[in-house]
């Protein structure tokens, strides 16, 4: 049976990059999660890809939601036209909160909070506290090294291998949705060897 997906939270950079290719696949993600009626949840920043994605979302008639913490709001980054913006406490509210509105996580091109974020959701998933898929958009092969870690991680008997599909990976917007959509959730994910 096909995975619900009315809404995903998406993390990426607060900064654009050095690759065009980032901005543009921004960009392909926020046009064709408005046109399959996808809503979007994520930071609520205003600069970097987060603002690229938010701004290609709503020009092309999708739902954006934001969740960002005071402080960030503070600094005046938050994107100002959103369809709805949640000011919360702190970062842990704000990461609970995002993955709370989502039924799946995709990660695109980013530095240390992107990162955080992605592997928050994939341990809670591994920890069974929720059963959400993490899509991987591999833009230019800027994933390539992470992907290879993970390899290595089970490889090494670090990491499940039924944990590493919970991350699906793929260098196309439509192949991330279609794994995200259509890939079981691994249910014999367990973390205490076992
Ligand atoms: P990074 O990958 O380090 O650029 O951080 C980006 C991720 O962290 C995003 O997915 C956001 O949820 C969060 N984040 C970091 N900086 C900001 C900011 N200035 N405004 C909003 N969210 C941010």
């Amino acid at each position: 049976m096909a995975n619900p997906l009315q809404r995903v939270v998406v993390y990426c950079g607060a900064n654009v990059g050095n690759r065009p290719e980032y901005r543009e696949a921004a960009i392909e993600l926020g046009r064709t999660l408005a046109a399959e009626r996808i809503g979007v949840v994520y930071g609520g920043g205003g600069i970097g890809l987060m603002g690229v994605l938010a701004d290609a979302t709503l020009e092309a008639g999708g739902e954006v939601i934001g969740v960002i913490p005071e402080a960030l709001k503070a600094l005046e980054v938050e994107h100002k036209r959103l369809t709805a913006m949640h000011v919360v406490p702190d970062m842990h509210s704000r990461k609970a909160m995002m993955l709370g509105l989502a039924d799946a996580v995709i990660a695109m091109p980013g530095g240390f909070g992107t990162l955080d974020e992605l592997f928050e959701a994939l341990t809670w998933s591994q920890l069974d506290y929720h059963r959400k898929l993490c899509g991987l958009l591999n833009v230019a092969g800027f994933y390539d090294p992470l992907i290879d870690w993970i390899n290595h991680a089970v490889e090494a008997g670090l990491l499940k291998a039924v944990n590493r599909d919970l991350i699906v990976h793929g260098s196309r917007v439509d192949d991330v949705l279609h794994g995200l959509r259509t890939r079981p959730f691994p249910l014999a994910t367990k973390w205490m060897g076992r």
